[in-house]
Formats: C-alpha cells, sequence, structure tokens
C-alpha cells in the first residue's frame, strides 16, 4: 500500500538523522511506514463547552485565556496554570516539567488544554493536561486538543529519544499535509462504490485525525479490504495459472492400488474411498491437480497419499511427499515401504542431517527415477534435488509450510499434480485466506473402532495419580507419551524432558523401559528412539513437542502433558491425536498448574480440551482465543501477519474480497489495467517468498 510513498522519511520536514533511526527501530522507514503506523487507540476531546459546564471525570477540551501561572512550593511543588473564560475558571497543574512550563505561556494566551476535570477542594482542575497554545481564539488546527486525538505505542527507543505519542502526531499530521495529495487510488471505482468502501486517501488521513468513530471504522475497512482483495488476487491468479496450465492425466486405479487395498489389515473407510475417488478423477484428467486434503488426526490421510500416488508411480513418472519434521519423514518412509514393498517399489529418504555419502546416494536415485517415491523433511526443495520425472507431489501437515514452499516443490517437475494434507481444519474464513488457490477435499471419518481420547485435566498436586495411571496403563501392555514444554535447563522454572527422563527414571517410573526424545538430539538417535518406541521396547518416551504432528504408534494409549497451560489449543488437540489410534480405550491427562492461577485463557483451552474431540470446534475456538497469526505462525504458514485485517471479525470483508478479486482477474487476468494492485501482489509475493525462505 502506498507504494508511491516509499521514500524515506527523511525527505520530511522535521525528520533528521536522530529521528530517521529512531523511527527505523520500529520499522518505519519510508514515508509510507509512517503513514500506515497506526494509533492503537483514540482519545475522545472532541467535547468542548464553557469551562464552568465541563462536565468532571470525562475527556474534555477546555478553552481560554491564561490569567495567571504561579509555582505553589511544597512537598509536591506544582505548576499551576489558570485558565479562565467569561463563565469560570479552572487549574491546569503539573507536577513536573516546571522549568519549560515556565518559559512556555503568557498571561492572555488562548490556550486549549484536553484531560479530565477533577476537583481539588472548592478548585474545578486538570493534571497534566496535554495543551495548545492557540495563535488566536478559536483557530481550529489544533491536533492534540479539542478533537479526537490518535494515541500512537511508543517504544523504548522513542522514549529515550522523548518522541511522544504527540510527537508522532505531530509528524504523521505534517507528512499528511505535504504529502497527502500524492495518494493514489488503488482501488477501481466500480469496485468502490459496489462495497461502499472509501477513497484511500480519506482512510489514511481519518484512521489518524476522525471526525468521529465511525470515521475510523470506515478507514480500518477500506484498509483491511486493500489487504485481503491482495491476498485474494495473489491466490486467484495462481489457481488460474495452474487451472490454465495443462498437465499430464495417468491411468487410475492402476493395478498397483487395487492391489494394495486388497493385502491390507483392515478396509478402506467410507471417507478414504470417497476421497481416492475424487483425488484419482483428478490424477486423471491432464491438467495439474492442485488439491487440499483435510482430515481430522487419525483419519487416515497417510494410506490416501499412498494410493493416490501409486498411478503416477506405476506410470513410470515419481513421487514426493514432504513433511515437516525428521521424525515424521522417517515414520513415513517406513510406513510407505512397508505398504508397498510386495509392490515392488522403492521408496527414499531425504532430510537435512544425512551424511555427504548418503545424500549422494538418494540424489542419484531420485535422478536416474530409481528412487519411485521420496519422501523428505524440506531438503527436498534443495536445488540439486532433481527428479528424472516427477509427477505427484503431496505435502504433508502443510500448514508447517509456506505458501511458496508448496510451489517451490512443484517446480520440480513439469506442472506435477499437488495434494496438501492437514489435520488442522480450519474455519471458513482463514481457508479462503490460506488455500484460495486449492480445492478441497474433506475426510470426515475416523477408521472404525477409534474411541474418542478420554481426557481431562488436573492440578500438579494430581501428577502422582497420573503416574500411577500410566503405570496402570503400561501393566496392561499398552504405551505412553509424556510431553514437556522445554528440553533442558529452562530458566522459568518448567520442568523439561530432560530433567524428567533421569528423575522419573529413578523415581516414579523407576520400573519401566523410558526413552527421550527431542529436536536437539542428533537424527540417528532420534530414529532409534522412535524404533524402540515404535517395537514396544521403550514403554514411555519422554518428549517435547516433536511428536506433535504425524507420529502413529497405535499402541500408545496415554498421553501425559506436563504444563499444559503452556500450549496452544491446537497444539494440545494434535498431541492428543498421538493416542486413540488403535482400538485400545486411549486416555489424555493434563496436567497443569492449580485452577486459580491459570490465565482465563489457559482455563479455557483446558476446558475445551476436556469438553470435546471435534477437531473444527476446537479450530473456532483456537481462532477465538488467539487470533489467525498466531495460530498460522507468521514463519510456519508463510502468510503475512495481517497488518488491518481481523480474520475473526472481517469475515464478509474475506468473502466480498474473493468475490472481486476472482471478478477482476476474469477480465483482466494479469492486472495490466490495475498497475497498483498489480505491483502490490508482486510486492505480497515477494514477501511470502522471503518468509518461507527462512522459514
Ligand atoms: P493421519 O490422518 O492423522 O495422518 P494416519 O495416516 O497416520 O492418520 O493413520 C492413523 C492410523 O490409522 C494408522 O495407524 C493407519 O494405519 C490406520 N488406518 C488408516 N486407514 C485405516 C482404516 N481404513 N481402517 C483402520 N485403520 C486405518
Ligand atoms: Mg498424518
Amino acid at each position: 500500500m502506498l507504494l508511491e510513498l516509499r521514500r524515506s522519511v527523511r525527505t520530511l520536514r522535521g525528520i533528521g538523522s536522530r529521528r530517521e533511526l529512531v523511527l527505523a527501530d520500529s520499522g518505519i522507514l519510508t514515508v509510507a511506514d509512517l503513514l500506515l503506523y497506526l494509533p492503537y487507540r483514540y482519545l475522545d476531546r472532541s467535547k468542548e463547552s464553557r469551562i464552568s459546564e465541563l462536565p468532571e471525570g470525562q475527556e474534555v477540551t477546555a478553552l481560554g485565556q491564561v490569567q495567571s501561572t504561579t509555582v505553589i512550593p511544597g512537598r509536591r511543588r506544582r505548576f499551576v496554570l489558570t485558565l479562565e473564560d467569561e463563565s469560570g475558571e479552572l487549574e491546569c497543574v503539573w507536577f513536573s516539567g516546571h522549568q519549560y512550563l515556565r518559559t512556555a505561556f503568557n498571561e492572555g494566551d488562548f490556550l486549549a488544554a484536553a484531560g479530565k476535570i477533577s476537583r481539588f477542594g472548592k478548585k474545578r482542575q486538570i493534571v497534566h493536561p496535554e495543551v495548545e497554545v492557540l495563535t488566536e481564539a478559536g483557530e481550529d488546527t489544533r491536533i492534540h486538543t479539542g478533537r479526537i486525538i490518535p494515541l500512537y505505542s511508543i517504544s523504548a527507543r522513542m522514549q529515550s529519544e522523548k518522541l511522544s505519542s504527540r510527537g508522532i502526531r505531530r509528524i504523521i499530521h505534517d507528512a499528511l499535509d505535504t504529502v497527502g495529495s500524492e495518494i493514489e487510488e488503488t482501488l477501481p471505482e466500480g469496485m468502490r462504490t459496489q462495497r461502499h468502501v472509501v477513497g484511500l486517501a480519506e482512510a489514511v488521513r481519518k484512521i489518524h485525525f476522525p471526525d468521529s468513530m465511525e470515521q475510523v471504522d470506515a478507514a480500518r475497512t477500506r484498509l483491511a479490504f486493500e489487504e485481503l482483495l491482495c491476498i485474494q488476487l495473489y491466490l486467484g491468479s495462481r489457481s488460474m495459472e495452474v487451472g490454465s496450465r495443462r498437465g499430464k492425466g495417468f491411468v487410475v486405479p492402476g493395478d498397483l492400488a487395487p492391489k494394495l487395498i486388497e493385502q491390507l489389515p483392515f478396509t478402506l473407510t467410507g471417507a478414504q474411498q470417497r476421497v481416492l475417488d475424487e483425488i484419482w478423477a483428478d490424477v486423471a484428467r491432464p491438467s495439474a491437480m492442485h488439491r487440499l486434503l483435510q482430515g481430522d488426526v487419525g483419519s487416515g490421510k497417510t494410506l490416501v497419499a499412498l494410493l493416490a500416488v501409486l498411478p503416477v508411480v506405476e506410470a513410470g513418472a515419481q513421487a514426493v511427499l514432504m513433511a515437516p519434521t525428521e521424525i515424521l519423514a522417517e515414520q513415513h518412509r517406513r510406513t510407505l515401504m512397508d505398504l508397498s514393498k510386495p509392490l515392488g517399489i522403492s521408496v527414499d529418504l531425504l532430510t537435512g542431517n544425512m551424511s555427504a555419502g548418503q545424500r549422494k546416494g538418494v540424489l542419484a536415485g531420485v535422478r536416474s527415477g530409481e528412487t519411485h517415491i521420496l519422501v523428505g523433511t524440506h531438503a527436498v526443495l534443495q536445488e540439486d534435488v532433481i527428479f528424472r520425472e516427477l509427477g505427484m507431489c503431496v505435502v504433508d501437515e502443510q500448514h508447517r509450510f509456506g505458501v511458496a514452499q508448496r510451489a517451490a516443490l512443484r517446480e520440480k517437475g513439469e506442472l506435477p499434480h499437488l495434494m496438501v494434507m492437514t489435520a488442522t481444519p480450519i474455519p471458513r474464513t482463514l481457508a479462503l485466506t490460506l488455500y484460495g488457490d486449492l480445492d478441497v477435499t474433506i475426510l470426515d471419518e475416523l477408521p472404525k473402532g477409534r474411541k474418542p481420547v478420554v481426557t481431562g485435566w488436573r492440578p500438579v498436586a494430581d501428577r502422582e495419580k497420573a503416574l500411577e495411571f500410566l503405570r496402570e496403563e503400561v501393566g496392561k501392555g499398552r504405551q505412553g507419551y509424556i510431553v514437556y514444554p522445554a528440553i533442558s535447563e529452562s530458566s522459568s522454572g518448567l520442568s523439561t524432558a530432560t530433567g524428567a527422563f533421569e528423575d522419573l527414571g529413578k523415581g516414579e517410573l523407576e520400573r519401566l523401559s523410558l526413552g527421550l526424545l527431542h529436536g536437539q538430539l542428533p537424527a540417528e538417535v532420534k530414529e532409534e528412539a522412535m524404533a524402540a518406541f515404535r517395537d514396544g521396547t521403550i514403554e514411555v518416551l519422554i518428549c517435547t513437542t516433536v511428536v506433535e504432528v504425524g507420529v502413529d504408534v497405535p499402541n500408545a494409549s496415554v498421553m501425559m502433558v506436563e504444563h499444559a497451560e503452556r500450549f496452544g489449543l491446537s497444539q494440545l488437540h494434535q498431541l492428543r491425536g498421538r493416542v486413540g489410534r488403535g482400538t485400545h480405550e486411549s486416555y489424555c491427562i493434563l496436567v497443569a498448574i492449580p485452577d486459580g492461577e491459570l490465565t482465563p485463557d489457559a482455563l479455557s483451552r483446558l476446558e475445551t480440551m476436556a469438553r470435546t474431540t471435534d477437531g473444527f470446534e476446537i479450530a473456532e475456538m483456537d481462532l477465538n482465543i488467539r487470533g489467525a497469526g498466531q495460530i498460522f505462525g507468521t514463519r510456519q504458514a508463510g502468510v503475512p501477519e495481517f497488518r488491518f485485517a481481523d480474520l475473526r471479525r472481517d469475515e464478509d470483508l474475506v468473502v466480498a474480497a474473493r468475490e472481486d478479486a476472482l471478478s477482476l482477474l476474469a477480465g483482466d487476468p494479469k492486472l495490466r489495467r490495475h498497475e497498483l494492485l498489480a505491483a502490490q501482489v508482486s510486492a505480497l509475493e515477494a514477501n511470502w517468498k522471503t518468509i518461507s525462505d527462512t522459514g
């Protein structure tokens, strides 16, 4: 936004090298940045009346002439300025800054003083008012008084440089005066009238200096709409590109997939069958699939992925499956290998943690085509990973990757089919924002025999009992996880995985076989631990959230989470998804600090977990508690934090922006007639790319 104002703030009057640095520290480099540095709150000082009629206890602005100024000595020296109009008097009182104040006012000056009126004995006064000296009575170019005043957040750096909210207000006011007329409109006229949104110049001005709070709303709506529109234009142009691209169609289902289905120890769920038919129909078409598979934890997405790629592999092309963690990638490799070995298919693994020799071997197989399915972490995106012929890409736990990463994966092939999978159900607004360029399929059925995980939360005082319960379950042949929020030596006094591994091993769980798993262990150690847990050698896995996504050990039936108050709702749901994957009754015990010490948000998270196992309900709650930016942390999801839009509040705007974006693109796919919007979309794309590159 405001691309035309991307010049240094130094070009503005009143900003020298010193202020430039202070502002840069808060990310304000250009004039545009400055104008989009939004108030966090407003103060209504628009009420003005005769001094004698000003109400007490409210924000008001008093206008009058300086009658006298004096310093009153005492324990707390006061500077008192008496302001009068024809109706009465008012005292303005300061306890500090006397030196400056003494020279700032002259008797007879016209003054506007704003603040809350209080009573002191018989006198009415404002303590530490905001004042402006007016050149003439009634002059109307005031910035700090007599109107709705914007308040800006002030960084520590600004504070130490004496740049206050008042100072920022002045700078922005002057900037608007000098460059406000340069602001170019970005939205087509027709769209603006249809959506009743105000012009950009107006919005930028009114968001700082509104005449009413309705104007603030209108301005914010306008900025949010444009922000959402650009995202939708980006997603829309990508999906049009994809839709128009010819891809390769494969024969479905072929021989391999039915053969595999026949060999399974269970039958596919109805949902799996239905979803596969949908996916296969796409795969058969000579245009690239672009599909999101959404299914709650444990719904059996991995098998769907394998069955989906089999026709591709059967035709001699390759497939790649990308997962967010090494542990998960390793598990997928194992699962796929076990399932597909009888079919004569080769599955290889590539992660960032392999020796140069191993890596070389894998890359050679991928290049020659010997590797049919490559499973890996984002290491598969590296430049030297070259496929002989990549026919299909699958991204597991898509919400852990960025938009640009999934694009990068596709570029490894010539228009390969793409399927992204996620267990995080997301509300509609968010789906449109994150996945607006994908067709969506929902896997809405769990395999037969699954019982909901019995979930409870307990205060730490009951930890002993929880461990006792875990021992009993292990006694019955089950296994369990205990999850900690930190690996080791937490400065915040939290129990840690490493600490607990030692303590429990010598204490409560002495007689059980324990394993330790966290992200900082070398890859082989992690692999060994997982393998030992999978084959039952390890009975209880003490770990961090490395097991959060995807890990599948059906015999595990207890998930205990320590410091459960520290975890987010979606995270807890994912963790709980590690149990209840077999036919055993399963349990999730959330151990938290006592009731009274929990924040309302933490309490609400724990209660939600205990109340429901429905992933959608949990996602909605999560969005309510935290907001979108945090659920899909910027780097994880590759989505820029919204500056103006709020997905909880702006559902209608999201839908409107999407409609408008699609109809705009239909008439002008390259946005040639909307240069400014096109430039904004490119900027967004570049931003997304850098986010995911560092992610
Ligand atoms: P997710 O959707 O969370 O990725 P997984 O693919 O890991 O779930 O599958 C969870 C478990 O369910 C695995 O152990 C898998 O073998 C099993 N599974 C998958 N499909 C079925 C089915 N139709 N019937 C029974 N078990 C199944
Ligand atoms: Mg999975």
